[in-house]
């Protein structure tokens, strides 16, 4: 149809979809003030909460052109099942990234043993839910914890998320608990491999690069989150030397629109290197989509239309239109596609 280009769906590999509640709060405040409040809010959370508010915030991503969804969800078991049921009743395809979670945070956080951890997944795994694990960072998960998960991760073939080199902080403790950066500690136990995605990676060190490329492992960033908690940013010319595979994910919420995203990422990468096109609009499209599709691990998604009527395209030419989408467009071009 000409006034319609069809896209695949753009795959949000990484979303807190609670935290969407948080924005406009605690701006005036730093990371851990936010934290705080992300704490207060995690506490509070009920399964029936859960159903509402996330599928309200899957609805959004879906307007948005995120048609899959990996959640990173740390908030309880029955809220994991309120969770895949919020993304059925919004239309999107989701893929339950179960954290394990065995010291910090909140208690509601925290399973028993790594064994409890297996069980909360296998009866998600049973109700046929599509299912990945995700050890919740190297401060949340001891060393024994991290081996037995990346155990099974290799037996069952799942995807493997965690959350690593994000604030300075976790670098410091982990060296000090493990004499090893996240990343070394993660390559160690088993926890890296072609299947692996690792979120952030804002401080990875050159070391810690080559321990991702030689696993094959995948790198999400999350840009609007990183840069409105003041994380830092992504080591993008040593991701992009190495070949390291990038997806996106929209995080904390705190912006909803994967065309901002991926703006984002190729503005940072050329204040970085003083050029232009350092990551081709291709690349970052495929980053947004094909690219996140494998870190959650799956081979079908539904399709999006780009409305070329819109005023953000007026006068675009044809071969144009990618480069304008990704550099001159906000996420109200992009609608569900009319095939389904
Ligand atoms: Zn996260």
């Amino acid at each position: 149809m000409a006034d319609r280009l069809a896209l695949p769906g753009f795959v949000n590999a990484h979303s807190h979809a609670f935290q969407r509640a948080l924005r406009g709060k605690v701006e005036g405040a730093d990371f851990w003030a936010w934290r705080e409040a992300m704490l207060d809010l995690a506490r509070g959370l009920t399964p029936g909460e859960v159903r509402t508010e996330y599928a309200a915030a899957y609805g959004e991503m879906r307007a948005a052109g995120y048609t899959a969804v990996g959640e990173f969800h740390y908030v309880g078991l029955a809220e994991a099942r309120a969770a895949v049921e919020a993304a059925a009743a919004a239309g999107v395809e989701l893929v339950l990234l179960h954290a394990a979670y065995a010291r910090g945070g909140l208690e509601r956080f925290r399973q028993e043993s790594v064994g409890e951890y297996f069980a909360q997944v296998e009866s998600l795994r049973e109700a046929g839910g599509r299912v990945g694990l995700a050890p919740h960072s190297v401060r949340a998960c001891p060393r024994d914890w991290l081996e037995e998960i990346g155990r099974y991760a290799e037996r069952d073939g799942l995807v493997l998320h965690v959350h690593a080199d994000e604030q300075p902080r976790e670098i410091e403790e982990c060296l000090a608990e493990h004499g090893l950066r996240p990343l070394e500690l993660l390559a160690e136990t088993g926890c890296l491999g072609p299947r692996t995605t690792v979120v952030h990676a804002t401080h990875a060190d050159e070391r810690e690069l080559d321990l991702l490329a030689e696993a094959g492992a995948r790198v999400c960033l999350c840009p609007t989150t990183e840069a409105n908690l003041g994380d830092g940013f992504p080591p993008l010319v040593g991701l992009l030397e190495r070949g390291i595979p990038l997806c996106i994910g929209s995080d904390s919420n705190v912006r909803i629109d994967p065309l901002e995203e991926l703006r984002e990422l190729e503005g940072i990468a050329r204040r970085q290197t003083l050029r232009r096109n350092v990551i081709p609009v291709a690349d970052l499209l495929a980053a947004g989509a094909a690219s996140g599709a494998a870190a959650v691990g799956i081979d079908e998604w539904p399709a999006i239309e780009v409305d070329l009527g819109h005023p953000s395209l007026r006068g675009v030419a044809p071969s144009e239109t990618h480069a304008a989408l990704v550099h001159g467009c906000g996420a109200d071009v992009l609608t569900p596609s009319r095939d389904g």
